[in-house]
C-alpha cells in the first residue's frame, strides 16, 4: 500500500480523499494555490505545498509544479480528484514518467474517451447503445453536412468532439440555421478545447440524464455500481443527483449495467469511472464517459455502503481486486445537492467571506465541505462550496430529511443556492420523479 499519496486538488474533493487516506492510514500532502492558504484541508493534510498563485493555469493546472511537489514531499501516487487534471491524458502520463503512481485509468484509456468521437466509436465496438448521429466528426463538404444532418433527422446538436463541462455544444432545429452553427462551434471548440473537431448527434428531446457508475482493474474484473439520475440540470450542469434513478425498471439498468462492465473489460479500463447516457422511452444512448470519480460519487456510496476514493486507491496500488458483482447490493434512495456560492435564481457566483456557517445533521445527512465560519470563497474557481447528501430507505424519506436538512442550513456573508434547492424539494413534478434534463430550465423560466 502506499505510505503518502498527494492529492492535485482543491475544494471539497481534496478534504474527501485526505478523509479515504487517513482511513486507510496513508499519509497526504496536499498541493495549494496562494488562495487557499487557510483552507481546511490544507491545515489538516500532514504536509502541504504552495504550487503558485491563484489562477488554475498557474497552480492547480501547472504540471511542473505540483510533480515537483511529490518529488520533495516523496509521495507515490497522485489523486488528481475532479476538474483541473483529472482527464488529461499528458498529466496522467508525465505522473507515470516522474515514476509516480497516476490515481485513475491508464492515459491511453483517458485520452480516447476525451475524445468524444474516439468515445462513441469504441462503445459501439463494445456494444454499448449510442446515440444516433454523424459516424464520427463532421467532414468539411457543407453538402455533406446538411446531407448527414437529413439522415440524423432535426433537431440535431452540433458537438465538440474534445468538449466538456456542458461547453461546445449547440443545437439545430432547421437547415438554414445548420452550417453556421457548425462553423460557429468549431471556431469556439479549436478556441477551448485545442481541437477543433466536432460531431453530430440526434437532439433528444425530452430525455433524462442516466448514468453507470463502474470500478474496474484493468483486466478482467469489472463491476457496475448502479446508476446516478441527473436530469436536474442548468445550462448542462448538474444540480441534484440521486440514486437509484426513480421509475426505470431494474431489468433495464441491469441490462446496461452489464453491458458498461463488459466494455471495461474490453478496453482493460481500471479504475473508477463513469458511463453517461441519455434515457428516453426505455432507451439509453450513450453519451460520454468519465474517467475519474464524479462530483456525485456520494449518492453510489450511500446506496452501497463502498467508498469509492479508497476503491480507487486500493486498485491504483495494485491491490487485488476482490470485489465482486454480487458484494455490490443496494439499499434505500440518496440525493444530492449542491451548494454553490451564488444567487439562487440569477446564477451569478457570490465569493467572499462567509461569516456564520451552520451545518445540518441527523439519521441519513452528510455533509462534504471544506468550508467553515470565517472561510473566505476565492472568485478564481467554481462555485461548488458544499454537498449535502440525504439518504432514506425511500425516496420519500430521503427528500424530507433533505428538506429539512436544507431548512437548518444556515450560510451569512455569501449568498447560496439553497434557496433554489428547497423549491426544488417541494416542487410536486421532481417528487413525481423521472423529470427530464429540461425541466429545471423550463421551471425557472416560468418564474415571475
Ligand atoms: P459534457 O462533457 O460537456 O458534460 P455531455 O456529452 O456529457 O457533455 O452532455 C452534457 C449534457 O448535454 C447532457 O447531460 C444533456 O443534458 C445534454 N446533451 C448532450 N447530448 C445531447 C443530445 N444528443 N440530446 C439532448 N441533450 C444532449
Amino acid at each position: 500500500m502506499f505510505e503518502k499519496i498527494l492529492i492535485a486538488n482543491r475544494g471539497e474533493i481534496a478534504l474527501r480523499i485526505q478523509r479515504a487516506c487517513r482511513e486507510l492510514g496513508i499519509k497526504t500532502v496536499v498541493v495549494h494555490s496562494e488562495a487557499d492558504r487557510d483552507a481546511k484541508y490544507v491545515r489538516l493534510a500532514d504536509e502541504s505545498v504552495c504550487i503558485g498563485p491563484p489562477p488554475a493555469r498557474d497552480s492547480y493546472l501547472n504540471m511542473p509544479a505540483i510533480i515537483s511537489a511529490a518529488e520533495v514531499t516523496d509521495a507515490e501516487a497522485i489523486h488528481p480528484g475532479y476538474g483541473f487534471l483529472a482527464e488529461n491524458a499528458d498529466f496522467a502520463e508525465r505522473v507515470e514518467k516522474s515514476g509516480f503512481v497516476f490515481i485513475g485509468p491508464r492515459p491511453e484509456s483517458i485520452r480516447i474517451m476525451g475524445d468524444k468521437v474516439c468515445a462513441k466509436r469504441a462503445m459501439i465496438e463494445a456494444g454499448v447503445p449510442v446515440v444516433p448521429g454523424s459516424e464520427g466528426a463532421l467532414p468539411d463538404d457543407p453538402e455533406e453536412i446538411v446531407k448527414i444532418a437529413r439522415q440524423v433527422g432535426y433537431p440535431v446538436i452540433i458537438k465538440a468532439a474534445g468538449g466538456g463541462g456542458g461547453r461546445g455544444m449547440r443545437v439545430v432545429y432547421t437547415e438554414a440555421a445548420l452550417l453556421t452553427a457548425v462553423a460557429t462551434t468549431r471556431s469556439e471548440a479549436g478556441a477551448a478545447f485545442n481541437n477543433p473537431e466536432v460531431y453530430m448527434e440526434k437532439f433528444l428531446e425530452n430525455p433524462r440524464h442516466i448514468e453507470i457508475q463502474v470500478l474496474a482493474d484493468g483486466g478482467r474484473n469489472a463491476l457496475w455500481l448502479g446508476e446516478r439520475d441527473c436530469s436536474m440540470q442548468r445550462r448542462h450542469q448538474k444540480v441534484i443527483e440521486e440514486a437509484p434513478a426513480p421509475g426505470i425498471a431494474r431489468r433495464l439498468i441491469e441490462r446496461i449495467g452489464d453491458r458498461c462492465a463488459e466494455a471495461c473489460r474490453k478496453i482493460n479500463y481500471r479504475g473508477a469511472g463513469t458511463f453517461e447516457f441519455l434515457y428516453e422511452n426505455g432507451e439509453f444512448y450513450f453519451i460520454e464517459m468519465n474517467t475519474r470519480i464524479q462530483v456525485e460519487h456520494t449518492v453510489t456510496e450511500m446506496v452501497t455502503g463502498i467508498d469509492l476514493v479508497q476503491q480507487q486507491i486500493l486498485i491504483a496500488a495494485g491491490k487485488k481486486f476482490t470485489l465482486r458483482q454480487r458484494d455490490v447490493q443496494f439499499k434505500g434512495h440518496a440525493i444530492e445537492c449542491r451548494i454553490n456560492a451564488e444567487d439562487p435564481f440569477k446564477f451569478t457566483p457570490s465569493p467572499g467571506r462567509i461569516t456564520n456557517w451552520h451545518t445540518p445533521g441527523g439519521p441519513g445527512v452528510r455533509m462534504d465541505s471544506h468550508v467553515f465560519s470565517g472561510y473566505t470563497v476565492p472568485p478564481n474557481y467554481d462555485s461548488m462550496i458544499a454537498k449535502l447528501i440525504t439518504y432514506g430507505e425511500t425516496r420519500e424519506q430521503a427528500i424530507a430529511r433533505m428538506d429539512i436538512a436544507l431548512s437548518e442550513m444556515v450560510v451569512e456573508g455569501v449568498q447560496t443556492n439553497i434557496a433554489l434547492h428547497r423549491e426544488l424539494m417541494q416542487d410536486v413534478r421532481f417528487r413525481e420523479g423521472g423529470t427530464s434534463i429540461h425541466y429545471l430550465e423550463h421551471k425557472l423560466s416560468q418564474r415571475p
